[in-house]
């Protein structure tokens, strides 16, 4: 089976590169990417405008009361006139400025004099203007031949907007991909059979899909349904090439049972990639990649997705592989989804083996039970993949880690958006998470917005952080597996580390700078007692968290370092290339431990039985629950690595006393 992240990785790549742009009028440009730069042909404004309704005039004329020549109104130009000394022109916002006058004042700014005996306007100007007030200049918005918009820019409404200022009606765009759908399955009928026999479902993937398709700007071509034989799903791919489909999308046939055709199918017309995905619901996606053997056409490559029978399954495959691949094709530089950090507002169970995309609704709240405005989730219920109500109504793919273990109500775990976020219509705090323990409520200390928050405990002994260093995790390329994993390390761990909660986690990309920053926060600001940053130990050029580490501690503390790495090299040799520093900054203890989430519970493991000792003595508690006179080799089990620590004289210096 394939981890999730594997097999998009595979999806991106196969769709890389295939974007080819198009004409479009501009209407049909919204919300697709921009495949050239456009310049402005002309200036905006084009002439000089008024930015206010009321007078042109000469600023070195000062207040007083002067004939007003002429009007110039948006639209209508005073050609011709030109405002000398003395005189005034009545101008509206976005009027010309007509020659002479040098500056406006505003109607505010002025009072009206009756009109003299011929009939001439008159005004009195009561307020100085200085040259130049309140007129835009020629180009002051858009310059003659500046680009207004470059190649690969998303066309929204506001880009609509400038593309029609500057006169351009038709643009080069990335079109969105076409997009075939068929369902499989013997058992299927239409929507529209008002009396199933008995065996018989309505197709529901079909519509479903169609319509996510349309969802994303994409065109549609119904293929209808395939019977469970290999001959009729082979005609509806052939059907789909023919349709000129830059994705083909199949729903079910991909499982274990014995007409389950469509894997057959598509290795014999193209190649398939993957066909196993660890992930929950949704194991059985399959991907290939086939190319049209058309001698009259020029041969092109299409994305085929076997996606599951299942209608949850099918569509959770839909939004994690199917929507990032739609976006590469539409050369959308970041094709990710999007995710956000939410905290449950119940506990939720994790399967053991797969990552779950568990459904739920996500919702903005002023307090998400951190005492901090935030997203809280609710699941959308029983989770079986058949059950399309679980589906519904979700705007969020919780992605629950494999653990096997029970999140408990307000962890903070990741989410991937799917579709509209509602905000409490309350603003309060979820009845859930009004029961949660103390520690979750907050601290009257303030912290910085733009750095992790911590929710303090009064209860919390040891209060333990959590720093996910890593690029991936952090453009939203791939899921927090390590983070959520040390939680619940640590959460299994509490007692025999004397009582330890994690008030914090967060996710940084590989840079020294972002890593320093929060483990200073945590260290001096927050107080935290245990810092364990996750992954960027190794050797790639990116991975600095040990170069972040050592510029923020004052002691080393090589002997957990070492400990780390003796437990690790009994897994993999590869340990050996780990660069792990732990160190003391003040009261707080940093342990970098490795990224693999595996590692971090057998490091955590190895580390216990000097933890609880470490941190009392970090404090400053000189009180140790072996006596002083014991000498080492009683003093298990403390002793036994601190012994192999010093036949391998590694480090000098050892704080831990006797
Ligand atoms: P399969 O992957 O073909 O074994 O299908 C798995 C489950 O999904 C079976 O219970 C199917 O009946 C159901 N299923 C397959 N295709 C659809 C569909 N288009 N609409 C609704 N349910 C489906
Ligand atoms: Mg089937």
């Amino acid at each position: 089976m394939l981890p999730v992240e594997e097999a998009l990785a595979a999806v991106l790549s196969a769709a890389a590169g295939h974007a080819t742009p198009r004409d479009v009028p501009l209407h049909d440009a919204l919300g697709l990417v921009l495949a050239e730069d456009v310049r402005a042909p002309d200036p905006l404004p084009p002439f000089r405008a008024s930015m206010k309704d009321g007078y042109a005039v000469v600023a070195s004329d000062g207040p007083g009361e002067y004939p007003v020549i002429t009007e110039s109104r948006a639209g209508n130009d005073a050609l011709g006139v030109v405002v000398g000394p003395g005189t005034v022109a009545y101008v509206t916002t976005g009027g010309p400025i007509p020659d002479g006058a040098d500056a406006i004042v505003q109607v505010e700014d002025t009072e009206k004099v009756p009109a003299t005996a011929d009939g001439s306007k008159r005004v009195r100007i009561l307020a100085r203007a200085t040259e130049g007030q309140d007129i835009r200049n020629v180009g002051c918005d858009i310059e003659k031949d500046s680009i207004v918009l470059k190649s690969g820019q998303h066309i929204g409404p506001a880009e609509i907007g400038l593309l029609a200022t500057i006169g351009v009606t038709t643009v080069k765009v990335y079109p969105r991909p076409t997009i075939a759908v068929f369902s499989t399955g013997d058992e299927l009928v239409q929507p529209a059979t008002a009396t199933l026999c008995r065996g018989q479902i309505r197709d529901s993937n079909r519509a479903m899909l169609l319509a996510a398709a349309v969802q994303q700007r994409c065109k549609v071509v119904d293929l209808g349904i395939a019977e469970d034989t290999e001959e009729s799903i082979k005609k509806h791919m052939d059907a789909a090439l023919h349709s000129n489909a830059d994705i083909i999308l199949t729903s079910g046939g991909v499982s274990m049972g014995d007409r389950d055709f469509v894997k057959p199918c598509l290795s014999k017309m193209g190649k398939i990639h993957f066909e196993k995905i660890q992930m929950k619901p949704g194991k059985p996606l399959t991907f290939a990649e086939i190319t049209t053997q058309d001698s009259s056409k020029p041969s092109q490559t299409v994305l085929a997705f076997g996606l599951p029978g299942n209608p949850v399954s099918c569509m959770v495959c839909f939004n994690v592989f199917v929507v990032p691949a739609i976006r590469l094709l539409s050369s959308w530089s970041n094709p990710h989804l999007q995710r956000v950090h939410v905290r449950l507002s119940h506990p939720l169970r994790a399967d053991p083996h797969r990552i779950e995309f568990h459904r739920a609704v996500i919702r903005w709240v002023l307090n998400d039970g951190s005492g901090r405005p935030g997203y809280v989730a609710e699941s959308t219920g029983h989770q079986a993949s058949s059950r399309l109500l679980s589906m519904k109504s979700a705007n969020a793919l919780l992605e629950v880690p494999s653990a096997g273990q029970t999140l408990a109500a307000g962890t903070s775990i990741q989410a991937i958006v799917i579709s509209d976020i509602i905000s409490s219509p309350s603003n309060e705090l979820p009845a859930a998470l009004n029961l949660l323990p103390s520690h979750f409520i907050p601290s009257a200390k303030s912290v910085s917005t733009d750095v992790p928050q911590v929710a303090t405990s009064q209860d919390a002994v040891v209060k333990v952080a959590i720093l996910t260093v890593s690029d991936t995790v952090s453009s939203g390329a791939g899921p927090d597996r390590s983070g959520p994993r040390a939680v619940s390390v640590v959460n299994s761990s509490s007692e025999k580390l004397g009582g330890a909660t994690v008030v914090a986690t967060a996710v940084v990309p590989d840079e020294v700078d972002r890593i320093k920053g929060i483990l200073v926060q945590w260290s001096d600001i927050d107080c935290v007692n245990l810092i364990l940053t996750l992954g960027g130990t190794g050797f790639t050029p990116r991975d600095v968290t040990p170069e972040a580490t050592k510029s923020v501690i004052e002691k080393e503390a090589p002997g957990l370092t070492f400990v780390m790495l003796q437990e690790s090299l009994k897994i993999t040799p590869f340990a050996m290339l780990s660069r792990a520093t732990v160190g003391i900054r003040g009261s707080t203890l940093i342990i970098n431990m490795p990224g693999n989430p595996n590692a971090v519970a057998e490091c955590m493991e190895a580390l216990l039985p000097a933890l609880k000792h470490a941190l009392k003595q970090i404090k400053g508690d000189k009180r140790e629950k072996h006596p002083r006179h014991l000498p080492h080799s009683q003093a298990a089990p403390v002793d036994q690595w601190e012994r192999s620590f010093r036949a391998a004289s590694v480090g000098k210096g050892c704080s831990c006393e006797p």
